[in-house]
């Protein structure tokens, strides 16, 4: 089943950061850049950003705030940490956290490009992460999904 749980664009929020945040470098992955919503550059989600270069962010060092503050759950060590599971080699990418006040964990999980959720590293790790958590899947195509612990909703594939 598909349901729309929140209207794009994603409500952008800073995490607060892991201790091992920085241990992971983003290379020239710039799957963020497209994904999020950046509210300072108008710019909604799944559009890449104009300041978008072959290198990298054209405008890195006055990038705005929202791209400085952002950390995706590879980089945080929330997802496997392998390099194969940098957001633009997985064709997934993570952003979690805990709200506050209220404590509440939000998870989702995005799709760079058509069936990267239904590659069976992701769908073994969703299985994994449902077991306790909620996650909320967004599709290539614009659909979302929720995957909730009771197995009410069905896994992706
Ligand atoms: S998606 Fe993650 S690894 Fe990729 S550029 Fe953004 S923060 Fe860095
Ligand atoms: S301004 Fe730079 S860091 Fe921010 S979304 Fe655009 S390209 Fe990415």
């Amino acid at each position: 089943m598909t349901l729309p749980v929140f209207p794009d664009p994603l409500p952008i929020v800073s995490p607060v950061p892991s201790a091992d945040q920085f241990e992971r470098a983003c290379g020239d992955c710039t799957a963020c850049c497209l994904l999020l919503a950046v509210v300072e550059l108008n710019k909604p989600m799944r559009f890449a950003c104009d300041h978008q270069g072959q290198g990298g962010c054209r405008i890195y060092s006055d990038r705005p705030p929202t791209c400085r503050e952002f950390d995706c759950g590879w980089r945080r060590g929330e997802v496997p940490t392998g390099d194969d599971w940098r957001p633009d080699r997985r064709g997934v990418m993570h952003v979690g956290w805990t709200e506050q006040p209220g404590g509440q964990r939000r998870d989702y999980l995005f799709e760079l490009w058509p069936g990267a959720l239904s590659d069976p590293a992701v769908v073994a790790w969703l299985q994994g992460h449902t077991r306790t958590s909620e996650i909320t899947l967004s599709y290539r195509n614009g659909t979302w999904q929720t995957l909730i612990p009771d197995g009410t909703d069905t896994m992706p594939g």
